[in-house]
């Protein structure tokens, strides 16, 4: 899945900086970068990275690291099932 990122207000792509402005689109914009990442239950932001999963947005890092330490705890109970 690819990250998407959400270009900050004033910039060519983002949203006005006139929080009051009505386009539909910037309010979209807005709404997507208020919403809180399940993981760390900070905003998503403008200038970073996130994906928009089914579950809701989650910053692309926190998703990864989230992976790593799956992966990790795979890992280690992988080893300790050797023995
Ligand atoms: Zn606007
Ligand atoms: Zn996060």
């Amino acid at each position: 899945m690819a990250a998407g990122i959400l270009s900050a207000p004033g910039t060519e792509y983002g949203p006005c900086e006139d929080v009051d402005c009505g386009h539909t689109d910037c309010a979209a914009t807005r709404a997507q970068a208020a919403s809180l990442c399940r993981y760390c239950d900070k905003p998503i932001g403008y200038e970073t990275r996130f994906y928009n999963e089914d579950e809701g947005c989650v910053h692309a890092l926190c998703a990864e690291v989230a992976e790593e330490e799956r992966f990790a705890a795979a890992c280690a109970e992988a080893e300790a099932a050797k023995g």
